[in-house]
């Protein structure tokens, strides 16, 4: 059986010539089958830019996937599709290696950290080209009344003209059912409703948001300055608004960070026959928008809290929460509660549950430390450890056999041959197969020259459970001390995999399921509260059971 292998590719519209995801995809399939690898998954994003990698899907779902450790190899078609920022090139690299999973190209083979380094470059360089040249087009296209981005919900793009040897494109005109749903949802904020009750509406009505997707508050609402959102997007009262902000990446989060523009450099356009509402009811959205502006600010002084962009708080458990109904993330649905992302966005989820947000963490420390007192994890804790080692010593036995059986057999056509040329044979045709075979032999050689790599079994000291008592039963403590608080956070952060939340049938509550992720807790084990322990510094158990989880604890709320 040969090894499971991935796929990733990634199309960009900065580069008009670069290879179609089908393209990239194919030639990807192509370099596995003859490398010895089935591919088992494919991954992409498509027309997204290569400048950060915390915005791309596809490829946060493979890394999120690689740790639970399904494949044993990455291949794109070329190391920029993997993102353009050296940095981001680099961690990736390591992340993969980490997790003893290599990364190839069909046209360098496996890739190396001196391969990274040099096309991290590149890339770098030719992602600070490409973003100033689309700007340019773009606004150039503004000027002359066609609408250089996204086609907006209400409209659809008539087809291209031709003129002398260019295409024109840009034209739009308006697709009436979805003005009326335009209409609707600017009557419906202006009279008091919220950007979430409009979607949950929408959604229940079977109604189709932008691009055939669900309706979402922040598809709704978006952002007033920025001109984001089907509220604030004023090709609906027929004036095409271009350069309006500039957008600057941050490189260190990957978001885009916004700067409005002077008056002088941005691009205004009356197009009257695009217009779906009138004036009087564009400016009572607006004025309730400002009102609610002004009470989100009013909020914000009083409490020092304020709820939005940048400076929303990290808490314990982001990102660790899922939806048992929807498979989405819980998520923080006001400071003291968690609830369903999906309900809250779009209210397509039967989940209504919210929770307080420190009764949960409190039982989760609680549950982590219980659980981790246990003889009864530890044992299940060694179970698994060596399972997954026996597991991956097995495989690699598995392949030597492989190749000792081929090289058995080639040895055997050669002593054939040899044979068969001094009883005087066809001598020409048989000595080229001769050399072909002697050379396999050579390389089947030498690779079971090398040493088999066994991962070895874990020591865990017996008194594993006395010596760590006190260290986990400090968590809790050591969270609230400012001088602890961040190393005990990454601590319960790498223990725990997921928690998922389901609803009781009664309806009497939630039962929250924890699962444990295992090198978490091997990382603990060695004594430190975080990172890589000391000890497994080749990374050689870490990797084999990088994926492995297990059951923390379940418990209701
Ligand atoms: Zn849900």
């Amino acid at each position: 059986m040969n090894k499971p292998a991935v796929v990733y590719a990634r199309y960009s519209t900065d580069l008009q010539r670069e290879a179609s995801i089908k393209d990239q995809t194919d030639a990807c399939r192509r370099y596995a089958s003859n490398s010895g690898y089935d591919v088992v998954s494919t991954y992409h994003d498509a027309a997204i830019s290569g400048a950060s990698v915390v915005n791309r899907p596809g490829l946060q779902q493979l890394m999120h996937d690689a740790k639970r450790k399904g494949f044993s190899a990455v291949i794109v078609h070329a190391i920029d599709r993997l993102g353009r920022r050296l940095a981001d090139l680099a961690d990736l690299h390591d992340e993969l290696t980490h997790l003893g999973i290599k990364l190839y190209t069909p046209e360098l083979g496996e890739i190396t950290p001196m391969h990274i380094a040099i096309c991290g470059m590149m890339a770098q360089d030719q992602l600070r080209n490409i973003g100033s040249k689309t700007k340019n087009g773009q606004i150039g296209r503004a000027s002359s009344g066609k609408i250089p981005s996204g086609i907006a919900f209400g409209y659809r793009a008539l087809p291209p003209k031709v003129i002398g040897k260019t295409i024109e494109r840009g034209e739009r005109e308006i697709v009436e059912a979805e003005a009326a749903i335009v209409r609707r949802i600017f009557q419906e904020f202006a009279g008091g409703k919220s950007p979430e009750a409009i979607a949950r509406d929408l959604n229940s009505e079977g109604i189709c948001g932008p691009g055939g997707r669900e309706w979402l508050n922040t598809t709704i609402r978006g952002q007033k300055e920025r001109g984001t959102g089907l509220l604030n997007n004023a090709l609906y009262i027929g004036r095409l608004e271009w350069n309006r902000c500039s957008y600057v990446k941050n490189l260190r989060t990957g978001k885009r960070e916004h700067r409005l523009n002077e008056a002088e450099v941005r691009v205004v356009i009356e197009v009257e026959h695009l217009r779906v509402i009138d004036d009087a009811l564009w400016f009572r959205v607006k004025i309730r928008q400002e009102k609610i502006e002004a009470k989100r600010k009013a909020i914000a002084t009083t409490t020092g809290n304020p709820l939005n962009g940048a400076r929303r708080p990290q808490f314990l458990l982001s990102g660790k929460l899922e939806c048992g109904c929807c498979g989405h993330g819980f998520t923080v649905v006001d400071r003291a509660h968690y609830g369903c992302a999906r309900r809250r966005a779009a209210g397509t989820c039967t989940n209504d549950h919210k929770i307080r947000r420190d009764d949960l963490e409190a039982r989760v420390l609680r549950g982590i430390k219980q659980s981790l007192l246990s003889e009864h994890l530890l044992a299940a804790f060694h179970q698994n450890v060596e399972a997954e080692i026996a597991k991956a010593n097995k495989e690699q036995n598995g392949a030597r056999k492989r190749q000792e059986a081929e090289l058995a057999k080639a040895k055997k056509r050669i002593g054939n041959m040899v044979r068969a040329i001094s009883d005087g044979g066809d001598f020409s045709s048989l000595k080229e197969e001769l050399a072909g075979l002697e050379s396999k032999r050579a390389s089947l050689e030498a690779g079971l020259a090398t040493p088999q790599i066994v991962a070895p079994t874990i020591d865990l000291p017996s008194n594993w459970v006395e010596a760590h008592r006190a260290e986990v039963e400090r968590l809790e403590e050591a969270l609230e001390d400012e001088a602890t608080k961040e190393s005990a956070r990454t601590a319960i952060q790498s223990l725990i995999e997921r928690i998922v939340l389901t609803p009781v049938a009664d309806g009497s509550g939630l039962k929250i399921e924890m699962e444990g992720a295992l090198a978490g807790l091997l990382a603990l084990s060695a004594g430190q509260k975080a990172g890589r322990p000391r000890s497994f510094e080749r990374g050689l158990q870490l990797s084999v059971v990088a994926g492995a989880r297990f059951e923390l604890t379940t418990f209701r709320l």
